[in-house]
């Protein structure tokens, strides 16, 4: 996942800024704070496609917070979702992303596989696909 201003094991002082609005995450994204420009951020910035949704107050047109997801392609399996109360920081945000793709990663395999791709991990049990397999094209089928 690329998020700005991010580079692996660096810690930036965007990282540890308690975010308070919704407009506050879209200014350090550099996106509108509209719901499209998020989902459409979210889900170009994580292998596995996540969602974002805006969770406002009862109340009020407020945004209180942010839930997120993803969807595993082919099955009906997903990661559970993660809700973010603002505020939360950029770091908090990226973890929960992180958390959701490595999820989804672990899903995919599970239930994602070929004979023609060989055998799977005898320690883990998952099924490796492998890259270029004339069988599945490398992307594997839903087992
Ligand atoms: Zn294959």
């Amino acid at each position: 996942m690329t998020i700005p201003s991010y580079r692996p094991g660096e810690t930036t002082a965007a990282d540890a800024e308690r975010l308070t609005t919704i407009h506050d995450l879209a200014r350090v994204l550099g996106i509108d704070a509209t719901q499209d420009a998020l989902s459409r951020f979210v889900y170009d910035q994580t292998a596995c496609g996540a969602w974002i949704a805006m969770v406002r107050a009862e109340t009020a047109y407020r945004v209180t917070g942010v839930r997120l997801g993803s969807n595993v392609e082919g099955i009906d399996v997903a990661p559970p979702e993660r809700l973010l109360a603002l505020p939360f920081t950029l770091a908090e945000f990226r973890a929960a992303l992180t958390e959701i793709e490595d999820e989804v990663t672990v899903i995919w395999r599970r239930t994602h596989g070929c004979l023609e791709c060989g055998p799977g991990d005898p320690e883990t049990g998952l099924r490796s696909v492998r890259e270029g397999c004339p069988a599945c094209g490398g992307h594997g089928r839903v087992l």
